[in-house]
């Protein structure tokens, strides 16, 4: 199943339209390749730092809220979710840039406001191989819980916390009055496959970032969980929400929000994205 994903990724774009560079044979299937392969952003893109071979994965990162969404607010000093996802995100892309085995994109470097769709659909349009949507949380009732959280996509909840955070975020964007999950006129059954392939893939990289990420910053028991999270809805790149810990939680805070806590994380994603990445050519080398 390795091939499928790609394969269908650029039938994918091609019926979604963009600029289209050139059609190559692949597979026996004529496939054309957007300008989201060749490596150069395009107009109105973020910035790419990290490898300098385009031929190396882009990982998009995307601090969550932003501009006038707060996000969660911690009852300790009053810290802003936003701006908390902003200086972890920014320490994920310095470890990765620095390691330099893959590409790094942030969907904003400032204090913005986005919708989204608009987040994933930067991924999308960049040829993004990995996208996570980084948050804190908060448990305004219960200051004891702590630890990460992994999301990845169903439309079946784990459970009612999982519920009430797709309620939650997916609501944000009523903020800006977007159509919420609004429906590509595009063959279902190419997005359902590519889909299916994209949740089995992120489900993957959820159990390795636990694995990888456990040594440097704790975990909740329950740590992978399922909700129908609008961000993670690209069909055909692999996502995951991560909650980094609860801004609520005097200890997680305190990591959180300190430059040797965020590098912390930052080593553990790094450990987590590479692993990742080295496994996926393994496994694309031994389907040849
Ligand atoms: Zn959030």
């Amino acid at each position: 199943m390795g091939f499928l994903l790609p394969l269908l990724a650029a039938l994918f774009s091609l019926s979604l339209a963009g600029p289209l560079l050139g059609a190559r044979a692949e597979e026996g299937v004529t496939v054309t390749l957007t300008s989201a392969s060749a490596g150069d952003p395009g107009p109105g893109l973020p910035r790419i730092v990290g490898a300098r071979d385009p031929g190396r994965p882009l990982v998009v990162l995307d601090p969550g809220h932003g501009g006038r969404d707060p996000g969660a607010i911690s009852p300790y000093g009053g810290r802003r979710e936003k701006d908390v996802t902003l200086a972890v995100a920014a320490a994920i892309r310095d470890e990765l840039a620095a390691s330099g085995k893959v590409r790094v994109a942030m969907t904003r470097e400032d204090d913005r406001y986005l919708v989204l769709r608009e987040r994933y659909e930067i991924a999308r349009r960049m040829g993004a191989a990995l996208f996570i949507s980084i948050h804190a949380d908060a448990a305004p009732q219960n200051d004891g819980a702590r630890g990460a959280t992994i999301y990845t996509l169903s439309e079946v909840a784990s459970d009612r916390e999982a519920a009430q955070l797709a309620e939650q975020q997916n609501g944000s964007d009523r903020l800006a009055g977007a159509p919420v999950g609004a429906g590509a006129g595009v063959n279902r059954i190419l997005i359902d496959l590519a889909q299916r392939e994209s949740m089995d893939v992120s489900a993957g990289f959820a159990a390795l970032l636990k694995r990888e990420g456990a040594p440097y910053f704790p975990f909740r028991p329950d740590y992978h969980r399922f909700a129908s999270l609008v961000v993670l809805k690209a069909p055909d790149v692999p996502s995951i929400l991560f909650e980094t810990g609860y801004l609520t939680n005097p200890a997680d805070l305190g990591y959180i929000d300190s430059p040797a806590g965020r590098r912390q994380i930052a080593m553990g994603m790094r450990s987590a994205i590479e692993t990742h990445f080295a496994r996926r050519r393994l496994n694309l080398a031994g389907a040849r």
